[in-house]
């Protein structure tokens, strides 16, 4: 089945064409035949897009909204100017998956789209107000663009998430809040973390009862998951994804009486406030020169830059910390795997946040930690660490096509 992805943000649209089924899936031979992103939309939109084992195309064009964006994809995946061998008409295209970043308690696994599970993405708005709005906007569109007839899945970010037992997802707030407004940890990043758990599973050829691990997706957005028995048990991100480990702009944790104490004494809003810690702090507010690690790690590397070294310092820092503390709450696990912009690139900060872990027993082996990078998957730790580590490299989009076969076939949704 020839398998549209699509990514529906609030003034992008990216898109992945993905070629699975229930045997290519089994046999890991899932084929990638076509991904793009649209930029900008709403103006003169910067659009990317490339068939596999072709030139890249870029052009700019004005496309009003989300309808038109998916139109100009389907087009353009369709038109002669693609050179996609099996993809000639839109019935070419056998369904639609796409991500969606917030499913609150509801959603628990994906679901084929119908008007019930619309509405209840809806409600879940609340949850997530710059996200699933633009999450609708695009599968709205694609019904509209496809018609009625052709399935669309919904795949969560919260979903793999929500086996968190009682104790890990309640924050220690009134418990009636958690009652009336849902207050509690959802967890992101689901669709990532299961990726990399199936993987290292496939790997280690173990059953997903026997996968024990912590999971770290570092990327722009940054999270730590703790899988026990092949669940999520706890993970870093809470009812937004704004908590845990520090990330390219967003704080992660600290204290929330600051909030207070920062509108008091600059004077700003609460939405000011929100936007300070979102937008302009983690990596970027503590270096005060950028988002991205590969720019601060340059920077420290070159010019010994004293804040860049900082942020680092304070990134690596908390992951260990996380990663002590996943440790305690699931009584040991067998390996932490790296993955992620950050983790499946940089050798240097998985020997950072390594090298604090020996007394935990990760003694990570230099040779291959160096030589895990730029898409390679593998074990990066001596034979004998206690503790081993792995690099795998995540596919969010693969997991999304792959979901979608299952949901389409009635087949079991495996991680
Ligand atoms: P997103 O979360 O937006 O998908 P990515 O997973 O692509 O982002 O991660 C982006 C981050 O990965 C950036 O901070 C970038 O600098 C970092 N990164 C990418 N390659 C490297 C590298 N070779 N060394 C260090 N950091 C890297």
């Amino acid at each position: 089945m020839n398998i549209l992805i699509l990514n529906s943000g609030s003034s992008s649209l990216k898109f992945q064409l993905i070629n699975t089924s229930v045997e290519r899936i089994e046999r890991n031979t899932d084929a990638r035949l076509a991904h793009g992103v649209i930029e900008r939309i709403g103006g003169m939109a910067i659009i990317t897009m490339q068939a596999e084992g072709k030139p890249p195309v870029r052009l700019t064009e004005p496309i009003r909204d989300a309808r038109a964006a998916v139109e100009y994809v389907i087009r353009w995946i369709c038109s002669d100017n693609a050179e996609i061998e099996t993809v000639k008409s839109v019935a070419d295209i056998h369904a639609a998956g796409h991500r969606v970043v917030h499913g609150g308690e509801k959603f628990t696994r994906s679901v084929l789209i119908t008007e019930e599970v619309l509405r209840g993405i809806e409600d879940c708005i609340e949850l997530a107000p710059l996200h699933n709005p633009a999450n609708i906007k695009g599968i709205v569109a694609a019904r509209e663009v496809f018609g009625k007839g052709l399935p669309q899945v919904a795949v969560f970010d919260t979903a793999f998430h929500q086996t968190l037992p009682e104790h890990a997802y309640l924050y220690a707030l009134p418990y009636q809040l958690y009652r009336r407004h849902r207050i509690r940890r959802y967890g992101f990043h689901g669709t990532s973390h299961r990726y990399v758990a199936y993987r290292y599973r496939q790997i280690r050829k173990l059953r997903r009862e026997q996968v024990n691990i912590i999971t770290l997706h570092l990327g722009n957005g940054c999270s730590a998951a703790a899988l026990r028995g092949g669940d999520s048990v706890d993970t870093s991100m809470g009812l937004t994804p704004l908590e845990g480990l520090v990330m390219g702009t967003r704080s992660g944790d600290f204290d929330p009486a600051i909030i207070d104490f920062l509108s008091a004494k600059e004077g700003l809003s609460a939405q000011e406030v929100e936007s300070l810690v979102n937008k302009q702090s983690g990596l970027l507010g503590i270096s005060g020169l950028t988002n991205d690690m590969r720019e601060l790690l340059d920077e420290a590397r070159e010019n010994g830059d004293r804040r860049a070294n900082l942020a680092i310092e304070i990134f690596c820092y908390r992951v260990r910390k996380y990663i002590g503390s996943y440790l305690a709450a699931m009584n040991g696990a067998d390996a932490i795997v790296f993955t992620g912009g950050i983790g499946e690139n940089s050798a240097e900060i998985r020997e950072k946040i390594c090298g604090g872990l020996s007394w935990l027993g990760v003694e990570l082996d230099a040779e291959s930690n160096l030589r895990q990078t730029g898409g390679r998957e593998g074990v990066i730790s001596t034979d004998d660490s206690r503790l081993a580590a792995y690099v795998i490299p995540t596919n969010e989009e693969l997991l999304i096509a792959r979901d979608t076969v299952r949901v389409v076939e009635h087949v079991p949704q495996r991680f």
